[in-house]
C-alpha cells in the first residue's frame, strides 16, 4: 500500500505518488523573519523534517524547499499597515536586512537545536522580485489583475475557483471583509499583488507601475514553481494560512496557467492549557527561553506525540509526560547492548517495524509509531531481564534506525552526556585536591576548592571524604 496523505484541498486521504517517481518536491512556507524564533514557528519544520526523512527512507530524493519573508508581509496580514520587518528596523534602529538576517539565524539555530535539517533550498522573498514582478504582469495579460494608483490587485470576480482551497463562500468574503477607506479596489475580496510604495517606505524596488514592493503571497507562487517546476507535489503550511495566504497562492499560479501543488498538506495549531496560542493573548513562548527549561528533543518528542492535523497541547503537565516518556525511551536504549550476543537473531522486531511503517504511512501517524517503540521498548527491556542480549541488541538499532534516524529524535541525549562528563570531571579535581592534601600542600587544595566554589560548586569535607553539589 501507498503512504496515504490528507489532501487539504481534495479534502480526503489520497495515495500518495510523486509526480516523477523517485524524486519528491515539496515546498513549506517559512516564517516572516523579524521576531525572535517561537514555539508557533517549530512543528511545522518538524513535522516536515518527519515527512521528508521518511520518504527518503522509501528511497525517493527529497527536493525540500522553505522560504523566508523578508519582505511584504504587512502587520495586518492583508493588504493593509506597514511592513512587518520594516516597522522591526525602525525599532531596532536597524536596516530592514539586518532585521532579516538577525532573526533569520535566530530561525535556524532553533532549529537545529530541535533536530530540524536544512532545507534543499532557502529562498528569499526580496530575492525574487524580478520573478514577482513577470508573474503580476502575467496575471494582468491574463486579464485576471489591474492596477490601480501605482499598485496591482488580483481580480477574484474574473477567478471563479478562488475560494475553492478554504471552502469559503465568495459571497461571504464580500461580507466578511472589512470595507477599507479611500480603496482602489474594485472589489473589497481582491488582494495586492504589488504595493505603490510611500514615500516613508524604505524597501521599495522599481516596476512597470512605479516603485514598489511585492504583496505577501506573490512571493510563495513564484518561489515555489521556480524550484520545483510549475507542477510539483506537496505544498504545506499551517492552517492559519490556508486562507487568504495560500487561497490567493493558488489562484496567483493556477490564473498564470500553472497547475501547481498536487497535495496540501496542513498542521494544526498550539494550545497553551488548551487555549489557542496567540501573539495578542501574550501566548508566544519563545524557543530560546524554553530550551533554558527543556531539552529541544522534548519539545519534538512532544510535537511528534500528537498528529499533526490535531491541535498539540503545551502545558506544563502535557510537556513533561512527554519528558518523562522520553527518559523511558533513553534509558531502555542505554540499557540494550549496542552488539548481538547469543539469542534472538536481528530480525526479531519485523512485526515492530511493519507496524511502525504503517503508522506512518497513514497520514504520517507518529503517536501510533512512538506508540510502537514504547511497546518494543518494555518487550526488549523483558528480553535483557531475561538474559535475551540479541533481542536487546537488535532493539538497538531499530531505535537508531526509526526513533533517531526517521523520527529524528535523539535518545542518546547531550545534556545527560554533558552532565556525565561534568560528575566525571568534579570527581577527577577532588582526587587531585585530596593528594595535594595527603602531600600537605593546603594552598593547592584551598585553590581547587575555591575555584570549583567559583564556578558553581560547592565541596564539603566529610568524615567519608568530599563531597560536591551544585549551589542552586
Ligand atoms: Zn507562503
Amino acid at each position: 500500500m501507498p503512504m496515504h496523505l490528507y489532501d487539504s484541498l481534495k479534502r480526503r486521504l489520497e495515495p500518495f505518488e510523486p509526480l516523477v517517481p523517485g524524486h519528491v518536491g515539496i515546498y513549506v512556507c517559512g516564517p516572516t523573519v523579524y521576531s525572535e524564533p517561537h514555539l508557533g514557528h517549530a512543528r511545522g519544520p518538524v513535522v516536515f523534517d518527519v515527512l521528508r526523512r521518511w520518504l527518503e527512507r522509501q528511497g525517493n530524493t527529497v527536493r525540500y524547499v522553505s522560504n523566508i519573508t523578508d519582505v511584504g508581509h504587512l502587520t495586518d496580514d492583508a493588504d493593509d499597515g506597514e511592513d512587518k520587518l520594516a516597522r522591526r528596523a525602525k525599532l531596532e534602529r536597524l536596516e530592514p536586512m539586518e532585521v532579516a538576517e538577525k532573526y533569520f539565524w535566530a530561525y535556524f539555530d532553533a532549529m537545529q537545536r530541535l533536530g530540524v535539517r536544512r532545507p534543499s533550498i532557502v529562498p528569499r522573498a526580496t530575492g525574487h522580485v524580478t520573478e514577482q514582478i513577470a508573474l503580476t504582469q502575467e496575471l494582468i495579460d491574463r486579464g485576471l489583475a489591474y492596477e490601480a494608483g501605482g499598485s496591482v490587485y488580483f481580480d477574484v470576480s474574473a477567478w471563479s475557483a478562488y475560494g475553492e482551497l478554504s471552502g469559503r463562500d465568495t459571497s461571504e468574503l464580500v461580507e466578511g471583509t472589512r470595507v477599507e477607506v479611500r480603496s482602489e479596489k474594485r472589489d473589497p475580496r481582491d488582494f495586492a499583488l504589488w504595493k505603490r510604495a510611500e514615500r516613508e517606505h524604505i524597501m521599495r524596488w522599481p516596476s512597470p507601475w512605479g516603485e514598489g514592493f511585492p504583496g505577501w503571497h506573490v512571493e510563495c507562487s513564484v518561489m515555489s514553481t521556480k524550484y520545483l517546476g510549475d507542477e510539483f507535489d506537496i505544498h504545506g503550511g499551517g492552517l492559519d494560512l490556508v486562507f487568504p495566504h495560500h487561497e490567493c497562492e493558488l489562484a496567483q499560479a493556477r490564473g498564470a496557467g500553472k497547475p501547481f501543488a498536487r497535495y496540501w498538506l496542513h498542521w494544526n495549531m498550539l494550545t497553551l492549557g488548551g487555549e489557542k496560542m496567540s501573539k495578542s493573548k501574550g501566548h508566544v513562548v519563545d524557543l530560546a527561553t524554553l530550551f533554558e527549561q527543556v531539552d529541544p528533543m522534548v519539545v519534538r518528542f512532544h510535537l511528534l506525540r500528537s498528529h499533526y492535523r490535531s491541535l498539540s497541547d503545551f502545558a506544563d503537565e502535557a510537556l513533561q509526560a512527554s519528558a518523562a516518556g522520553l527518559k523511558r525511551l533513553r534509558s531502555a536504549y542505554a540499557s540494550w547492548p549496542s552488539r548481538a550476543g547469543s539469542g534472538t537473531p536481528a530480525e526479531a522486531w519485523t512485526t515492530s517495524r511493519e507496524r511502525f511503517a504503517a503508522a506512518m504511512d497513514n497520514d504520517l501517524n507518529t503517536p501510533e509509531a512512538i506508540a510502537v517503540l514504547f511497546d518494543v521498548a518494555r518487550d526488549a527491556n523483558k528480553a535483557r531481564d531475561a538474559g535475551d542480549l540479541g533481542c536487546a541488541a537488535a532493539a538497538r538499532s531499530l531505535f537508531d534506525d526509526l526513533l533517531i534516524g526517521v523520527l529524528g529524535v535523539d535518545v542518546v541525549g547531550a545534556s545527560e552526556h554533558d552532565h556525565a562528563l561534568l560528575d566525571d570531571v568534579v570527581q577527577l579535581l577532588l582526587e587531585q585536591r585530596q593528594l595535594a592534601r595527603k602531600r600537605r600542600d593546603f594552598a593547592a587544595a584551598d585553590a581547587i576548592r575555591e575555584r570549583l566554589a567559583d564556578l558553581g560548586v560547592t565541596v564539603e569535607d566529610t568524615p567519608d571524604g568530599a563531597r560536591w553539589r551544585r549551589q542552586d
